[in-house]
């Protein structure tokens, strides 16, 4: 099966073959399944993670392991089709997937989050783990923070919610699930003193997901969006996507230099 990345569709025999060649690095997309506004659908941030974590092993030469769909999404509860799960439980799935495949030989990780700042903390305790017990090596790739230059230079705003950024994203790589007709802005209203963007670079406080009545008002005001997805092009997605493949596949390079570990 060549040119096939998805550890799923593989046998058995065909991933001791392929672990090799992958000199033991595998991709671990990890999403979520939540809201994203009127006109994107709720498995975006998962769909991130696929699209990039594909196209990097291709032409990287490594495996992606079957992703994982769900995340911690409690603030979004406020609108159907979210799926949330607790922290310890993604920590411990996380845990367990590297654990499973560390036994057949794999000993460097790439968590692919498409949830961005919400995910990371878990994501951290689970690889921090993992190194520590199993003597892997375990890296983050967040979109956000892989592109701070990038996006700036498309010109778009700063992180939000199913904002120009998924939607230019999500509309190049699955344009048939992207609603622009239905796509509302709710530009950035800032609270004092607090900032989720990477790439802002004053002082915030930290990040804590929204408040129930936060997020109704979310919902009531522009379906769930914040940010400009007025913004979005297809023509930026492609760049976005493209500058995220090329990033991973230098993460990819850097974790398979001698002496990583
Ligand atoms: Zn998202």
């Amino acid at each position: 099966m060549e040119n096939q990345v998805w550890l799923q569709n593989l046998s058995w025999e065909e991933v001791r073959q392929r672990t090799g060649q992958s000199r033991g690095t595998i991709i671990l997309p990890i999403g979520s399944t939540e809201q994203h506004g009127y006109h994107l659908p709720v498995g975006t941030d998962t769909m991130v993670a696929i699209s990039i974590a594909e196209d990097a092993a291709l032409k990287a030469n490594v495996l992606v392991a079957p992703p994982l769909w769900f995340g911690w999404s409690p603030h979004h509860m406020v609108l159907p089709g979210t799926i949330t799960i607790r922290p310890e439980i993604l920590i411990e799935v996380m845990f367990d997937v590297i654990n499973s495949l560390q036994r057949h030989g794999f000993d460097k990780y790439i968590l692919l989050n498409g949830h961005r700042i919400v995910n990371i903390s878990w994501l951290q305790i689970a690889a921090e783990r993992a190194q520590r017990e199993l003597g892997i090596k375990a890296v983050i790739f967040d979109p956000a923070y892989m592109s701070k230059e990038f996006t700036q230079n498309l010109g778009w705003g700063e992180v939000g919610h199913a904002e120009e950024i998924e939607t230019s994203h999500l509309w190049y790589k699955y344009p048939e699930l992207v609603k622009m007709d239905k796509a509302q802005d709710n530009p950035h209203n800032h609270r004092r003193i607090y900032h989720v963007d990477p790439k802002y670079a004053g002082d915030t406080l930290s990040y804590v997901p929204s408040s129930p009545s936060e997020m109704e008002l979310l919902a009531e005001k522009s379906g769930g969006t914040a940010g400009e997805p007025s913004k979005a092009s297809r023509e930026g997605g492609k760049k976005y996507h493209e500058h995220l493949v090329q990033r991973m596949v230098e993460v990819i390079t850097m974790l398979q230099e001698p002496g990583q570990k």
